[in-house]
């Protein structure tokens, strides 16, 4: 998905100032943690810069606006891994010598490496030289959901730019908006089990597994109440395409459960909530917060096991965190 949302027009408005008064920064690593959005915010970005206009997002009518749109700007260098891996030094070299040359337009040149962090090591130390000497009215845009992976001599040379995200009240209103047809409460539902991330809640509601998630969200509430044991639950878990899930619909509802012990909120009466309104309400500070760490290494461990281990990873620490609640 590939638009500007909302909550991202202010920092839009901000580095298209920094733009008017010249001092926009010729490297920014864009940080996007949650991989929402930076597509969307960096494509309206580049629009911004190489609109003759400079209107925000672009005005969709000037010859650049509309090169832009037709996916045929030759200022406008967008660099993905090639075979869907790695950024390679030969993608590199071509951008270099892009760079060199005068902006087609005579304005200015955008380049984006998306992600960043997917450059193997040569075209990371070709990039460099760019980074050490920008060529003029050339900005580069690093897009990463984990810019710790990029090497710290990549990361000192560019502006950092934490990704605007929305408050959960402004997320959740985007999700209802966007789909008018759809239950709200199922929404509000959906919308924690993803982590308060509106872009992968919609991408959750697409995908159609929300039954399957709900369902396990059913089989962890079962448990926390121990109405349900650890064999039968492991069983009702099992998600053999990704082990992890169970650990991290868990380890969200602790986290969301550990806030409500001491600001107690919502009126939401989903399925996720009765899950979080039993942590909160049976289970100890110390047993959440237990719960919460053992969440984390056991989502760690079920990425590198195969589907027996994962069955017993599972059974095993729902057997030990029901026992300490
Ligand atoms: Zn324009």
């Amino acid at each position: 998905m590939s638009r500007l949302f909302t909550w991202q027009v202010p920092q839009l408005e901000l580095l298209r100032n920094h733009l008017f008064k010249q001092d926009l920064a010729h490297a920014y690593l864009i940080d996007d943690p949650a991989g929402e959005g930076s597509q969307g915010f960096v494509r309206a970005l580049a629009s911004t810069i190489l609109c003759e206009q400079t209107q925000l997002g672009g005005c969709s009518s000037c010859p650049s606006c509309l090169l832009q749109n037709a996916g045929s700007h030759s200022d406008l260098l967008w660099v993905t891994p090639e075979d869907s891996k790695q950024i390679k030094i030969e993608q590199i070299r071509s951008v270099i010598e892009w760079s060199h040359q005068t902006p087609q337009q005579g304005r200015a040149k955008v380049l984006v490496l998306d992600p960043a962090d997917r450059m193997n090591v040569y075209a990371t130390n070709s990039l460099l030289k760019l980074l050490e000497e920008p060529a003029p009215n050339t900005y580069l845009f690093l897009i990463s959901t984990s810019p710790a992976r990029l090497l710290p001599t990549i990361r000192s040379r560019c502006q950092r730019l934490n990704l605007s995200t929305p408050t959960d009240e402004e997320g959740l209103r985007w999700l209802i908006e966007t789909r008018p047809d759809a239950d709200p409460e199922l929404l509000e539902d959906v919308y924690a089990i993803a982590g308060r991330r509106p872009i992968s809640a919609q991408a959750l509601i697409d995908s159609e597994q929300v039954a399957q998630r709900l369902a396990m969200v059913a089989a962890l509430t079962e448990w926390a109440k121990g109405y349900c044991g650890p064999l039968e639950t492991t069983k009702k878990l099992a998600a053999k395409e990704a082990p992890s899930l169970p650990y991290e619909l868990l380890y969200r509802a602790t986290a969301i459960a550990q806030r409500q012990q001491f600001l107690p909120q919502s009126a939401n009466r989903g399925g996720f909530q009765a899950l979080i309104d039993e942590l909160a309400g049976n289970w100890s500070t110390k047993a959440l917060s237990r719960l919460a760490d053992e969440c984390g290494k056991a989502r760690s461990l079920s990425g590198a096991s195969n589907n027996l281990n994962g069955e017993l990873l599972l059974e095993h620490f729902l057997m030990t965190q029901r026992d300490t609640a």
